[in-house]
């Protein structure tokens, strides 16, 4: 069961009974090895019914960004800006004793996905010793985001052998020539790379890992998809995942390539795109076009979702890079909003008591009391949920960025107002967005002065 699934079945009136008894079963389940994720999972059933601010359960979903770099600089990717502010930004490669510290709560999650921001995870050194690791002792479902230039043989068979769970190549282009002016690799690689995947797979008679295409859709990629369709057939990949462009500090950002500028053509785009697929018999995911829809273009600060339930601060947790100081994550529950700061040197979450005093602090309790109420709903989940939102963020980058960077400070300062807390080593509570705008800005015309 995805968050997804479980976010759609927590509305439903059944959930709360479905989920008192899943808390009495999960008793039953032992508290060690690869059944510590069951137990966790049914326990988390009924944090997310009761909604309680202090919760008993770990996160089921988590995610972590292993490294600060990428081999790649592609077009539509943030790495310039990364390489621009942070050009000596600190490796923040996590190994195999960072995996340790953080076991905790690795031992009883659902779902590990390693991902994060402008970074090829597969260039962190431990990531087969990783998966070796987290596979042999809690068999834990894992998933990476990865150009794939880097799966070499070694860490292919590594993913076969321990049934590594799901690889999400990024493949904005299909052929030599698209790829390299987007992407900035060689396809060549990749593509070989993905066959001996697929090869030692069926040599094992192995169904993981499950391989996907990442095709994010614009208009300076539009010609590729019957590339990318074929492609996917001939590597193994069992599905393309179809997404829309969103805009970004990118180097495209001049070129209002997104649809959303033009959702006629997107729209005709989308039908060719499905039917194609459907020819060639390759499964598109979304399964149904989600097709574009004429919008209005103001923003409207009033016009969020009230009942929409958002269940992440209980079941999610996230580990982003950061790009200025060392041994350091960023750590949330979604990509709106990063509430801490911790330093992995020296805090120590192998113990359930220490990891407690992250995963409950005061800044996550504030969040799960305001997240889902109507009429104390907190500034970052209220712009979250607003319906304006997403038209602004490719029509008016600088508009929506100003407007998520004061919800944020926002945020922080209604909290500190409502609560107090206590310093831990190593967990610094944030104050505003550390990648706001402004501070962007600000970097950026010093950098222009020297
Ligand atoms: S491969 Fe991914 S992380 Fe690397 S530059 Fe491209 S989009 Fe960015
Ligand atoms: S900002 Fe709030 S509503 Fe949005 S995903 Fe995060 S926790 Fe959920």
């Amino acid at each position: 069961m995805n968050i997804k699934t479980l976010q759609n079945i927590s509305n439903k009136k059944l959930f709360k009974v479905f989920a008192f008894w899943a808390a009495c079963l999960s008793h039953l389940i032992p508290s060690f090895g690869k059944s510590k994720k069951y137990k966790n999972f049914l326990k988390t059933l009924y944090s997310v019914s009761s909604q309680k601010c202090i919760i008993r359960s770990n996160p089921i979903s988590v995610r972590i960004a292993p490294i600060n770099i990428c081999n790649y600089e592609c077009l539509f990717c943030e790495i310039h800006k990364d390489n621009l502010l942070f050009p000596d930004r600190p490796l923040n490669s996590i190994g195999l004793d960072t995996i340790k510290k953080y076991e905790s709560f690795l031992s009883t999650t659902y779902k590990l996905y390693f991902c994060g921001g402008s970074a090829e995870p597969l260039l962190d050194k431990d990531f087969g010793k990783i998966v070796e690791y987290l596979k042999s002792r809690y068999n834990t479902k894992m998933g990476v985001n990865t150009n794939a230039s880097a799966l070499t043989k070694s860490l292919a068979d590594i993913f076969v052998d321990n049934e590594f769970d799901s690889i999400l190549a990024s493949y904005h282009a299909g052929t030599s020539n698209g790829y390299e002016k987007l992407m900035g690799g060689n396809i060549k690689i990749v593509d070989e790379n993905l066959k001996y995947l697929k090869e030692r797979r069926q040599r094992s008679s192995k169904r993981k890992p499950q391989v996907q295409l990442n095709f994010a859709l614009h208009k300076a990629n539009a010609d590729e998809y019957p590339f990318i369709i074929d492609k996917a057939k001939q590597l193994g990949a069992g599905e393309v995942i179809l997404s829309r462009y969103y805009g970004g500090r990118n180097k495209l950002q001049d070129e209002q390539i997104a649809f959303d500028y033009d959702v006629k053509s997107g729209n005709e785009l989308l039908d060719k795109i499905y039917k194609y697929a459907e020819d060639k018999g390759v499964k598109l995911i979304p399964t149904k076009p989600f097709y574009w829809v004429e919008k209005q273009q103001q923003w409207e600060p009033e016009s969020f979702d009230a009942c929409a339930k958002c269940i992440l601060p209980w079941t999610n947790l996230y580990f982003d890079p950061v790009l200025d100081d060392k041994n350091c994550h960023y750590v949330g529950v979604c990509t709106r909003i990063k509430l801490f700061k911790i330093d992995y040197s020296k805090v120590d979450f192998s113990t359930q008591e220490n990891f407690d005093l992250l995963w409950n602090h005061p800044v996550l309790q504030y969040l799960r009391s305001t997240v889902n109420s109507e009429k104390n709903i907190n500034p970052v989940c209220k712009y979250c949920k607003n319906h304006t939102k997403e038209v602004l963020r490719n029509i008016d980058q600088n508009l929506y960025s100003r407007i998520r960077d004061n919800a944020v400070e926002e945020f922080f300062g209604q909290f500190r107002k409502n609560f107090t807390y206590n310093e831990a080593e190593g967990i610094e509570v944030l104050r505003d967005n550390p990648y706001s705008d402004q501070k962007f800005r600000e970097k950026l015309s010093k950098l222009q002065e020297k």
